[in-house]
């Protein structure tokens, strides 16, 4: 299993974003006075300002908007995985993220822009908080 690192907290920005994560739920904030979707999570509104954002809970789909191989990282977190595919996914509700594209033969050849992918919680070695991945449908 990987072993990514953890988030750490008290983090009033993501704290509730993790602790969804955890149950296996992808969340984004939509601002409730001008409809903004804001992501990545945050107190203040990035359209208006306004601190009136309602927590919401994605499909978790979308598709890869661009995406990156790396070939080699010796950082000990993610060095086990050789090459991996690092990617912006364009959520299906109107926000990106920056995540990884996992699941495919090749990472080198086998993830193209557009294609669809579903999110999932990938289970860490040590830590009780999941990181959200993307694999192709
Ligand atoms: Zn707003």
């Amino acid at each position: 299993m990987p072993d990514r690192p953890q988030p750490r907290f008290p983090e009033p920005n993501t704290q509730k974003y993790w602790e969804a994560v955890k149950e296996g739920r992808l969340t984004y904030q939509q601002c409730a006075d001008c409809n903004t979707v804001v992501f990545t999570p945050r107190i203040l509104c990035t359209g208006c300002g306004s601190s009136n954002l309602a927590w919401k809970d994605s499909s978790g789909e979308g598709k890869v908007y661009t995406y990156t191989v790396v070939r080699q990282n010796r950082n000990p977190s993610f060095a086990p995985l050789g090459a991996y595919v690092l990617a912006w996914i364009d959520l299906d509700e109107g926000f990106r993220m920056l995540s990884n594209v996992v699941g495919v033969n090749d990472p080198t050849t086998d993830v193209k822009c557009d294609m669809r992918v579903k999110v999932e919680f990938e289970k860490q070695d040590s830590g009780e908080y999941p990181i959200p991945v993307f694999r192709p449908v």
